[in-house]
């Protein structure tokens, strides 16, 4: 030992090596996790084989082609001890070249391991060597090494392809092996595929990596020896669960090569367990299992050996986990206290969190692509194809899930889609009508699956491929990849137990910024409330109006020719929308309610072909002509730039002035019934100061009546919609009448871009990909021009009026980064999908225990 500790004091000196002993200076800045990990487990006593640990600038050196001195690195162990060497960069996720193992393995070895342990084992480890060194050191064509058995004439046969080859035989000298295995690992580890892959993790380019060379325990010898691994939790569940793999020695020679005859660590019909047949190393095993549980702080897989009756533990590593496993062990290790529970909150993902609201297609069984597009709302789901919303709907009456292929969907497919388990739709982006609506409604939706063709008359819809599917075909739609599937496939159902209620509500106890839902129906409104919403943000009534029943008199109401008639049909309407906003108000049981005044053009509510058009033609009682003369009148050639929203409001006053009655009346009998309610009132794409005084009055006016009818008085609050480039500009006067602000970014991103969100999907992939935007902007907030609008609208707004309630309510309210950018701009709330609330919350909680986005503004929800 003497010796050997000698010849790595004097590696050490010229800066090649460190021992790795508990004292060792050994840090994850400069050797890696895997070194640190393995002085970890040195220090808690476990009995790792002698390691060597390289530096981050040593490797780099080596790549650069200053190899170091092999011979004085080998002189650090037993002389003709065979070792591995292994990668260990900063972060085990961004991954590094494999190991490489039995370096050293040369004739004499070969030899003398014949005499000890068996020429067939010796063949085998020989064999095994030549070919890694073949294949990922000399870069040869692996097919030449494929041997067929461990015999001495593979072995031969081996050893010459290698010659042939290489023009030289296979290097005999261990320190010029290692030197080589060196070379190569650290060349890779620079190469440029390996730097964007992990770059891609997360790695910052110029990311170190260290190696460990380290003594073989080879897992062979008298009495029972072999090799395995143990892990204690389920990756997939992240269950408490003992598996594993034991090959022994004593299954045969032939065990080596092939994997035959592994000993499970737990029973196995196979044979005996490791437990059974060594219960005294099963134990030991356990032991260091919780040892490093309780002091690594995580769930460890253990990579062991045992020679001759002796445990060694060459390597741990952190069980690779899916999103549930690894949210059920970070809160067993907080549960547990071996962790705090803010650390728990930082080892989830927040946007892996999805991934356990929905079903998911089980990573383990097989996928036939059929489709791709974009992933607009997260889950899997499988049903039989449907071309409309009419069949969807008789299709979920027959009780049989069905899967909605349409071009695009429009509101008029509401009911469709509800009846759905899942939506594809051949145009769309981000922000369209069906990956809105789905989100909202926690549905499996991919849209901009441009390379399939759909044919809605013959019922088809054909595949890049060739395939055609028909109506009653049954498909898989996964939204969280943006795929569909032929047929079924096996599925891992929602994760929302117990263990997920605590992590969210650890989550809420450390978030400083509001989450709410954007919830439409009394079904969005609970499923906020479960996700823990403080409150609804955006609830867009017009949705309301495409019930059975309601669509009709809306209809009425628009072919009404006076201000009276219009009156007469909508309050028709009335008590449904007081039904409604009781309905809302008293699921949120006092929490805020926005409710946003009706905003899409009129059009959208009347039919488009002249089936449609003939049956309203007899529903109203009117002449075929007068229907086709007002769908005409009413069609508009840039419908999301004409009479919608508030310009409704102001030229049909009656929608707006019945939408108020209904949600003052429903603030009476809710506050009566339960927790006293203050409604919001939001007037959806202003863009002038007028326009909000103009509604403002009518409303104020529709209030006092209600108070005056009633004899009962109550509050409520007005606020505006930013959803136009110009009503940010104008925010400072637009503020002085209004008490919020809310941006709607999806209408501010496709007016500030003037790019529509419901066609972006076409060339959005080809944009990104190109780099021409960074990211799709209606996923993710264009923090340059649309987060600039949006921090001018917010510093005028406060500027005007120091106490406005700043939001936002596009669908970037769910996504992380800009939850990130409205909290350091000081927003008070953000408003999602009711499916995306959990992961909001955790990215804001997440945000919080960071300290980031220290603030631009003020935080007050
Ligand atoms: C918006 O425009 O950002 C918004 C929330 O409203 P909608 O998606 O209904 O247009
Ligand atoms: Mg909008």
């Amino acid at each position: 030992m003497q010796t050997k500790d000698a010849a790595v004091q004097k590696a050490t000196e010229f800066q090649t090596l460190t021992l790795i002993t508990p004292t060792a200076d050994i840090s994850v800045a400069c050797h890696g996790g895997r070194a640190k990990c393995l002085q970890r487990m040195i220090r808690l006593g476990m009995p790792v084989p002698r390691t060597v640990a390289l530096s981050f600038d040593a490797v780099h050196d080596i790549a650069a082609g200053q190899v170091p001195d092999t011979a004085a690195i080998l002189s650090a162990f037993d002389a003709g001890q065979l070792v591995s060497v292994r990668p260990s960069s900063e972060d085990p996720d961004w991954g590094g070249p494999g190991a490489i193992l039995n370096i050293g393995m040369n004739d004499d070895r070969h030899r003398a391991l014949s005499d000890t342990l068996g020429a067939e084992v010796a063949n085998a480890l020989y064999l095994r060597f030549i070919k890694t060194f073949a294949v990922h050191v000399a870069r040869l064509d692996p097919d030449m090494f494929d041997g067929r058995d461990n015999s001495e004439a593979t072995l031969r046969d081996a050893l010459a392809a290698y010659e042939d080859e290489t023009d030289e035989p296979f290097p005999q000298d261990p320190a010029r092996q290692l030197a080589e295995v060196l070379r190569s690992m650290a060349r890779a580890w620079e190469g440029t595929t390996a730097r964007l892959l992990r770059q891609a993790k997360g790695a910052p380019a110029d990311a170190g990596l260290g190696l460990v060379v380290q003594e073989m325990a080879l897992g062979l010898g008298p009495d029972e020896s072999g090799s395995g691994v143990i892990q204690f939790v389920d990756p997939v569940t992240g269950l408490r669960q003992i598996t594993g793999r034991y090959q022994s020695q004593a299954q045969g020679r032939a065990a080596l090569n092939n994997g035959a005859g592994v000993l499970f660590l737990t029973c196995d019909s196979r044979g005996a367990s490791l437990q059974e047949r060594c219960p005294d190393l099963f134990a030991q095993l356990l032991h260091w299992g919780e040892i490093s549980r309780q002091r690594l702080r995580e769930e460890m897989e253990i990579e062991f050996t045992i020679e001759a009756g002796v445990l060694k533990i060459l390597d741990a590593v952190r069980v690779r986990r899916s999103s549930r496993a690894a949210l059920r062990i970070a809160v067993a290790l907080a549960e547990d206290w071996i962790i705090p529970r803010e650390e728990a909150l930082q080892r989830v993902e927040a946007r892996a969190l999805t991934e356990l609201l929905h079903s998911q297609i089980d990573p383990t069984g097989p996928r036939d692509l059929i489709a791709r597009g974009i992933a607009a709302s997260p889950g899997a789901a499988t049903g039989r194809i449907v071309f409309s919303a009419a069949a969807a709907q008789a299709s979920a009456a027959r009780g049989e899930a069905c899967i909605l292929v349409r071009r695009e969907t429009a509101p008029e497919d509401i009911r469709g889609m509800h009846a759905a388990v899942a939506v594809l739709t051949e145009r769309g982006g981000m922000s369209s009508h069906a990956a809105v609506i789905a989100r909202g409604l926690g549905l499996p939706c991919v849209v901009g699956v441009s390379d399939m063709t759909l044919r809605t008359r013959d019922k088809m819809l054909k595949c890049a491929d060739g395939r055609v599917f028909r109506e009653g075909d049954v498909i898989t739609v996964d939204g969280t990849t943006g795929t569909a599937l032929a047929g079924a496939v096996k599925m891992l159902p929602p994760a929302l137990d117990d263990t997920f209620r605590t992590f969210l509500k650890w989550a809420e106890d450390v978030c400083d910024i509001g989450i709410r839902a954007n919830a439409d129906t009394p079904a969005d409104a609970q499923t906020a409330r479960d996700f823990g919403a403080d409150g609804i943000g955006l609830c867009r009534t017009e949705h309301m109006f495409f019930d059975e029943g309601r669509l009709t008199v809306m209809r009425e109401m628009i072919f009404a020719n006076s201000a009276e008639d219009r009156r007469a049909a909508l309050d028709q309407l009335l008590p449904m929308q007081r039904m409604d906003f009781i309905s809302l108000f008293e699921i949120m049981s006092g929490q805020p309610v926005c409710i946003r005044l009706f905003d899409p053009p009129l059009h959208e509510f009347l039919p488009h072909d002249r089936e449609g058009m003939r049956e309203l033609a007899e529903a109203l009682d009117l002449p075929l002509s007068d229907v086709t003369r007002r769908v005409e009148a009413l069609s508009e050639f840039n419908p999301m730039l004409g009479m919608r929203g508030v310009r409704l409001g102001i030229t049909v006053p009656e929608i707006y002035e019945m939408q108020a009655r209904a949600i003052f009346e429903a603030t009476i009998e809710a506050s009566r019934r339960g927790d006293p309610v203050v409604p919001e009132i939001m007037m959806p794409l202003v863009s002038a100061k007028r326009e909000v005084e103009l509604v403002k009055t009518r409303i104020d006016a529709v209030a006092a009546a209600v108070r005056i009818e009633r004899g009962v008085d109550f509050n409520y609050r007005l606020g505006v919609m930013v959803e136009t480039p110009r009503a940010a500009l104008r925010a400072g006067e637009i503020a002085q009448h209004a008490a919020f602000l809310s941006f709607g970014t999806n209408d501010l991103t496709q007016m500030t871009y003037g790019l529509s969100r419901d066609d972006a999907g076409k060339f959005m992939g080809s944009y990104v990909q190109q780099g021409v935007f960074p990211e799709d902007p209606f996923h993710t907030l264009d923090v340059d021009g649309v987060g600039e609008l949006l921090l001018m609208g917010a510093e005028r707004g406060r500027k005007a009026r120091a106490d406005v309630v700043l939001s936002i309510c596009g669908e970037h309210g769910g996504n992380p980064e800009s939850i990130a950018f409205c909290r350091a701009a000081g927003f008070d709330y953000v408003s999602c999908s009711p499916f995306r609330v959990p992961v909001a919350r955790l990215a804001a909680a997440q945000l919080s225990l960071e300290g980031q986005g220290a603030s631009v503004g003020r935080r007050k929800e």
